[in-house]
C-alpha cells in the first residue's frame, strides 16, 4: 500500500495488533497461511522473474536458484518442521525447584516489522517473512524503492492472497520507513547497511522493541599456497559476481599467500572468460541504479587493474575488476565494495593475515581456501566472524541448518529454517509445582541451621 499519512500507518499496526489477539495461531492456521503464500508465489511466478530481470538484469537461473526456489525450499522445510518446533519443549527442573515440570513454550510477538533491502529484494523481504508466519506473528512487509518493479509485485501478490491485518506491504522511502519505525511493532526484523541498522536500533529502543539486524560489511576470502588454483577460482568467481557482486556475503577482498598471486590471478581470468565470455552478455547482472554504478566507478579510482572487462554505464553493466589491493587510505581498505570490484592483498604469514582481518572486526562472512586443515581450523577459530564457508563461498547461506547472521557491525540475530522459528517467538518459560511436597525449612523464620544446610548444598 502506499501511504500518504502517519496515521494510515498507525491504523495498519493497530489493526495487525488486534488480529494477533483475536486470532489464536494455531498450527492449522499458520500452515495455511504457508500454503498460501507458496500458492502466491506459485501464481505470480512469471511477475516475479520479469520484475527481478527490470531491477536487477538477474538471469533466470539466479532468480531461480537465489530468490524464488530459496523462499519455496524455506517454507517446504518450515512445513516440513513447524508442528515439532511448536511443541512446548520439557526441560529439567532443578534442586530448589523440585518437584516441578519445567517447559519452554514459544509465544509469538505480535506484529512483526520486516524492512528488506534491494540487492535480493524478493528473497530478502519473504524469507524472514515465512519464519515470523510460522511462529504466530502478523507482519508488515517493507520493500525497498530502489528495487521498485519487485516492491510492486510483492505488493499485488500480497494483497491478492492475504487480509492486510495478517500480512500487508508499505512502499516508501525514508518518510515511510521513519513512520513505520515510530509505531510500537512488537518485534523489528531489519536487512540493510550498518548505517541504518543503528538508525531501525534506535528507533527501536524508543518502545524497547527487539530487533534482528542482518547488516553488511567486508569479509576477506583467504587463500593459501595449498588451495587448487582452477576450483579456487571458479568459486571465488562465484560467490562474487552472482547479483553483480551486489551480495551482502560476497567475497569483498582475496587475502593471498604471495607465492601464488600470480598464479591465481591467471587463473581467475581464465575462468571469468569461460563463465561470461568477454563481453559479459550472457548472464550477468546489472548494478542497481546510477549512483551506485558511479560510486563503484570512483572506488576503482588509483587502482592497478589486473583484470577487467568492457563498462557500459548507460546499460549499467560493470565487469568483475580484479584489483591490486591501493594504497594506504584508500576507501576500498574500509567500505564495503558490494560491487563487481575484488581487490588483492597478499601475506607471508599468519600474522599478516590477522592484521588484514582486524581492519574491519566481525566480517559477516569469513571465506578460506586450503587443504591444510590445521590452518584453515585455526583461521576459522580465532578470526570472528558472522559465518564461515571452507573451500567455497556464500552456500553457507544456503543449508537451513545453519543459523544466518552477522556479529557486531555485521548484525546481531540470525534466521532460516528453525533458528528463523525461535527468532520470530518469545521463549516463555513455565513453570508448574505440584502441591504433593514441599519442606517447610524453606520459608521464613529462617533458623541458622537453615543457612547452613543450605550454604551446604548451594555453594559447593
Ligand atoms: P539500506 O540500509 O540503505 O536500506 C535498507 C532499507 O532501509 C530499505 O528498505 C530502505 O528504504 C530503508 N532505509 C534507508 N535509509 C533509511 C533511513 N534513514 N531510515 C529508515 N529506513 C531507511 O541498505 P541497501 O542499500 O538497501 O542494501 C545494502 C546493504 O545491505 C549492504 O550493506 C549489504 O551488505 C546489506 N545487506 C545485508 C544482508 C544480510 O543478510 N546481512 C543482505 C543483503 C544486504
Amino acid at each position: 500500500m502506499i501511504v500518504q499519512t502517519k496515521d494510515q500507518v498507525t491504523t495498519l499496526r493497530e489493526s495487525q495488533q488486534r488480529f494477533f489477539k483475536d486470532h489464536y495461531r494455531s498450527y492449522q492456521a499458520r500452515e495455511q497461511a504457508l500454503l498460501t503464500l507458496k500458492e502466491a508465489i506459485i501464481t505470480y511466478e512469471d511477475s516475479i522473474y520479469s520484475a527481478l530481470r527490470a531491477d536487477l538484469g538477474k538471469s533466470d537461473v539466479e532468480i531461480l536458484t537465489t530468490e524464488v526456489a530459496f523462499v519455496i525450499q524455506e517454507i517446504n522445510e518450515t512445513l516440513k518442521h513447524l508442528l515439532h518446533w511448536m511443541q512446548p519443549k520439557r526441560v529439567r527442573g532443578s534442586l530448589l525447584t523440585f518437584p516441578s515440570s519445567n517447559k519452554i513454550h514459544y509465544e509469538p510477538f505480535g506484529s512483526v516489522l520486516i524492512i528488506a533491502p534491494w540487492n535480493y529484494p524478493f528473497q530478502l523481504l519473504i524469507a524472514p517473512a515465512i519464519g515470523a508466519i510460522a511462529a504466530g506473528n502478523s507482519v508488515v512487509l517493507k520493500p525497498s524503492e530502489f528495487a521498485p518493479k519487485t516492491a510492486q509485485v510483492i505488493e499485488a501478490m500480497i494483497e491478492d492472497f492475504f487480509p492486510e491485518s495478517q500480512l500487508a506491504v508499505v512502499q516508501g522511502e525514508i518518510k515511510e520507513t521513519t513512520w513505520l519505525l515510530e509505531e510500537p511493532f512488537d518485534y523489528i526484523f531489519f536487512t540493510g547497511s550498518p548505517k541504518v541498522g543503528s538508525i531501525v536500533m534506535a528507533q527501536a529502543a524508543k518502545h524497547l522493541t527487539p530487533v534482528t539486524l542482518e547488516l553488511g560489511g567486508k569479509s576477506p576470502c583467504i587463500v593459501d599456497e595449498t588451495a587448487p588454483l582452477q576450483a579456487t577460482a571458479k568459486r571465488i568467481l562465484f560467490g562474487k559476481t552472482v547479483n553483480a557482486g551486489q551480495t551482502c556475503i560476497a567475497p569483498d577482498y582475496l587475502v593471498v599467500h604471495e607465492s601464488i598471486k600470480d598464479k591465481l590471478v591467471d587463473a581467475l581470468r581464465v575462468e571469468l572468460t569461460a563463465m561470461y565470455g568477454t563481453h559479459y552478455n550472457q548472464g550477468y547482472g546489472k548494478i542497481i541504479h546510477q549512483g551506485h554504478y558511479n560510486r563503484l566507478e570512483g572506488l576503482l579510482e588509483g587502482c592497478k587493474v589486473l583484470i577487467s572487462g568492457p563498462r557500459d554505464a548507460k546499460k549499467r553493466t560493470f565487469p568483475l575488476h580484479v584489483v591490486e589491493a591501493p594504497k594506504k587510505n584508500h576507501p576500498i581498505h574500509h567500505e564495503e565494495i558490494f560491487g563487481p570490484i575484488l581487490p588483492i592483498y597478499t601475506y607471508k604469514t599468519k600474522s599478516d593475515i590477522e592484521h588484514l582481518v582486524s581492519q574491519e572486526a566481525n566480517p559477516l562472512a569469513l571465506y578460506i581456501f586450503s587443504q591444510n586443515q590445521a590452518f584453515r581450523d585455526d583461521l576459522a577459530k580465532s578470526i570472528p566472524a558472522g559465518g564461515v564457508c571452507i573451500n567455497d563461498t556464500i552456500l553457507h547461506i544456503v543449508n537451513p541448518y545453519l543459523p544466518f547472521g552477522g556479529r557486531g557491525r555485521s548484525g546481531h540475530g540470525a534466521y532460516h529454517g528453525a533458528t528463523s522459528f525461535l527468532t520470530f517467538s518469545h521463549q516463555k518459560s513455565v513453570m508448574t509445582r505440584s502441591f504433593h511436597f514441599d519442606v517447610d525449612q524453606k520459608y521464613p523464620p529462617y533458623s541458622p541451621k537453615i543457612f547452613n544446610a543450605i550454604k551446604h548444598l548451594l555453594m559447593k
